[in-house]
Formats: structure tokens, C-alpha cells, sequence
């Protein structure tokens, strides 16, 4: 019969499982939120984006690590009074 070959390969929605159907699911939900193309591009961007330090582990010397955190904290203030700088900047020009 086709509906059952379909079945077989069947893809559930809900616990990404094969061989059954969302409706017929028992299990529990697998969470796969994959935002789409139009909420990606509304999606208000965060106010300021950290710099990815790597972990821990990842450095030669604890001392290596401790330098990396500083270079980011030194970073995010940079961008920060320059976000600072462009805002206000950006006011004045709207009130002229
Ligand atoms: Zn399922």
C-alpha cells in the first residue's frame, strides 16, 4: 500500500523522528526554532555584540586567557562611546 511506504518514511515534526506522524507523536517535543528569512531581518539587532572569547581551555596560560577577557572589556567600551558619540551626533542633526 502507498500510504504505509509513506508512512515508514514519514518525518515527524514534533520529535524529528521517523515513522510517524506529528499527529500520531508520543514523544516529546524537540524545540527546533529556525527563525525564517523575514523575522531574521526584522529581528532587532542587540544593542551591542560581544566579541566571542573563546574558553578557557582554549589558551596556552591562564595569563593568555586573562589578557583575551581584557582586550574584550577594552573593546566593548570602545564601541560603546562610540555608540555614544554616533547617537548623540545623530540627535543633533535631527534637531537642526
Ligand atoms: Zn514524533
Amino acid at each position: 500500500m502507498q500510504s504505509s511506504t509513506n508512512q515508514a518514511k514519514q518525518r515527524c515534526q514534533n520529535c524529528l523522528q521517523y515513522g510517524h506522524a506529528t499527529y500520531e507523536c508520543k514523544n516529546q517535543q524537540t524545540y527546533q526554532h529556525r527563525p525564517s528569512a523575514t523575522e531574521k531581518l526584522f529581528k532587532k539587532q542587540p544593542e551591542r555584540q560581544l566579541i566571542e572569547v573563546p574558553p578557557k581551555f582554549e589558551y596556552p596560560t591562564p595569563a593568555a586567557y586573562e589578557r583575551a577577557l581584557e582586550e574584550q572589556k577594552k573593546e566593548e567600551k570602545r564601541k560603546a562611546k562610540e555608540e555614544l558619540h554616533c547617537s548623540s551626533r545623530r540627535d543633533m542633526t535631527l534637531r537642526v
